[in-house]
């Protein structure tokens, strides 16, 4: 039978063999563990391949987003207005940054926050919004920038999900005050641990982000402010620096398989397809459906070697860790439906069209039983 795993980080990984394992040799020779030429390196190229002046790497994309509030000010009380469907780093951070969590319904087409129902979200209080790319589908940034504008808020885009992505042939991250990228292993970009970075058009944000990151300090014992410790390491900077220059490749074969999918998944009427808006280019981090009688057909999948994920199951608003805001589904319809209907099939670099046709067979044979 054949095995459609969710990712394929092993045969990934494979592929790049002879140069992951002389890096790391060269980082181990070097004992460039921490920061070093691979980091340095990986900051330029990094925030050149975003047409970003300025990127400031850390540990992971998580600290990326505390980083990005901490170095845009946010004080205790102020109110963060966020998407009520994203991974909990999104609004976690604002909580941990001293900032309190403002959810935002999502739009019914890409998941995305409805950037129509911001402006009703802000008081006095607001001090900014962090739209997510989630899936790797851009959000509205035309409306959230000219909202944001228009009340004096500052914009994080988290990137975490979208790099490369565009809208009218502008880069994600680049919109914003801030863009957060992570670069966990099965990130559209990932390292061989945890990574992060954010980039910026602001000189002044960049250099207080980097020093924060680095216990408040750029030069080792001169501390400025207390900050935090969150670097980027060697080997994790030589193994983003050998994948980068093959980003871009690795982007045209998400969206190929995308392709493929849209074809193969045509006419099934008890599944939505993910589209795509108009000017938007879609990274395809994740291929998410929208299907009826969602967890049975998860398990007919899994019963034939192919693995599903929900990203996620549950909505932020409606997750314990939020049961304080005391909300229900119906402050968050849009949301709260989706959580019930999504399901995210198998999309990566690496996936044979074969193995797409497979997929494809087994979803309408569940749906023709
Ligand atoms: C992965 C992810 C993050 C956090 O990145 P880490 O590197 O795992 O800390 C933040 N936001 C979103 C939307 C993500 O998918």
């Amino acid at each position: 039978m054949m095995k459609v795993p969710f990712n394929d980080l092993g045969l990934h990984h494979k592929l790049l063999q002879p140069e992951l394992n002389q890096a790391i040799a060269e980082i181990l020779e070097q004992s460039a563990f921490i920061r070093g030429r691979e980091v340095d390196l990986f900051e330029k190229e990094f925030a050149a391949a975003v047409s970003a002046p300025f990127c400031v790497s850390c540990a992971n994309g998580t600290d990326a987003l505390y980083i990005a509030m901490k170095s845009l000010g946010l004080n205790n009380g102020d109110e963060v207005i966020v998407p009520s469907h994203s991974w909990i780093s999104t609004s976690e951070t604002v909580t941990q940054a001293g900032g309190k969590v403002v959810f935002c319904d999502t739009r019914e087409d890409n998941h995305t926050i409805d950037a129509d129902q911001i402006s009703d979200l802000i008081t006095n209080r607001t001090v900014g919004i962090i739209p997510v790319h989630l899936f790797g589908h851009p959000a509205d940034m035309a409306k959230i920038m000219q909202i944001a504008r228009q009340h004096g808020l500052w914009v994080i885009e988290d990137c975490a999900q979208a790099h490369l992505a565009k809208i009218d042939d502008q880069f994600v991250g680049t919109f914003g005050d801030v863009g957060t990228f992570s670069f966990y292993p099965g990130k559209n970009l990932g390292a061989i641990g945890d990574a992060g970075a954010l980039v910026t058009a602001n000189e002044k944000l960049a250099m207080f982000a980097a020093s924060f990151a680095r216990h408040g300090g750029l030069v080792k014992g001169d501390h400025q402010i207390e900050g935090i410790n969150s670097r980027l390491d060697g080997i994790q900077a030589a193994v983003l620096n050998i994948k980068l220059p093959r980003l871009a490749a690795y982007t045209s074969q998400r969206q190929d398989a995308a392709c493929r999918y849209r074809d193969l998944l045509h006419g099934i009427p008890q599944i939505n397809l993910p589209s795509v808006g108009k000017g938007s280019e879609h990274v395809w981090h994740l291929y998410v459906l929208r299907a009826q009688r969602r967890d049975e057909l998860c398990d007919f999948l899994a019963d034939n070697n192919i693995a599903t994920v929900i990203n996620y199951r549950t909505c932020l608003p409606l997750l314990p860790a939020y049961a304080r805001l005391k909300h229900s589904p119906s402050d968050f319809p849009v949301a709260a439906r989706a959580q019930d209907e999504i399901v995210s099939i198998p999309i990566y670099p690496e996936i044979k069209f074969e193995q797409q046709q497979y997929v494809a067979s087994k979803i309408r044979e569940f749906y023709s039983k």
